[in-house]
């Protein structure tokens, strides 16, 4: 199995009946201000190389973000902030990202979600956040020989992936917890690369608008994410 094709089969799941039909009914009705424009309305896959040393985890796609373009991050404002972030710390070829095909390239980077699929007000399930574990554990399995470091955007992306963690690295008890700029280090279970969790408020514009975030706090935790690359 490749990231490719796991990309391929993600797309075509339909396993949470209540995102189902918010991403598609979303889709349908449109926001006006995008009422010209195609929605994507399906689950959004990670986006960035197969052999990415770092990974972004956020929560699930915004529902006229990446529900609409059908790219992580990609046509809202939480992008906004994260992608210009990421330029600014050579991880982004470019600082904005509005529409697949707009020449964005992720470097040494792939930014995932937990939950794939836009859910009402932002807010999946727990049962919807355990039903879409899988996917994340193929995906981590499949970058895991070149990834060094994860940084998780929020507490949700946090409490999602330390389960999907475990299966490949020894995760203390009790867990790591969630906080801004925290750092764990993480043993391979089987003597392979160690792992680095870092932890960042999201990018949302609750966070982002109030101050509590700032692009500057967000380049500082991708920075130090970035330094653990392999050699
Ligand atoms: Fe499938 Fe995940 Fe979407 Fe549920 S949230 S339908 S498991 S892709």
């Amino acid at each position: 199995s490749t990231i490719a094709e796991l990309d391929g089969r993600v797309v075509g799941c339909r396993a949470c009946p209540r995102l189902v039909a918010w991403r598609e009914e979303v889709a349908a009705t449109k926001r006006a201000a995008f009422r010209d424009q195609d929605y994507w309305g399906r689950p959004v896959p990670g986006f960035g190389p197969p052999d990415a040393s770092v990974a972004v985890v956020g929560l699930a796609p915004a529902a006229h973000g990446a529900n609409r373009t059908g790219r992580m991050f990609t046509g809202d404002r939480s992008g906004d902030v994260l992608y210009a972030a990421m330029h600014a710390v050579g991880l982004a070829s470019q600082p904005t990202a509005s529409h697949v095909g707009d020449g964005l390239e992720l470097r040494g980077v792939r930014i995932t979600a937990p939950v794939k699929c836009a859910p009402p007000a932002n807010k999946p399930t727990p049962a919807e956040r355990d039903a879409c574990r899988h996917w994340l554990v193929e995906e981590f399995a499949l970058l895991r020989p070149r990834l060094r470091a994860v940084v998780v955007l929020g507490a949700f992306g946090w409490q999602a992936l330390l389960p999907v963690l475990t299966a490949m690295w020894s995760v203390p008890t009790p867990r790591p917890r969630f906080g801004h700029g925290v750092e764990h280090h993480l043993a391979a279970v089987d003597g392979g690369p160690p792992l680095t969790l870092f932890g960042c408020y999201h990018v949302s514009q609750q966070n982002t608008f109030t101050g509590r975030l700032t692009q500057a706090m967000v380049e500082d935790v991708l920075r130090r994410a970035a330094r653990v690359r392999p050699g």
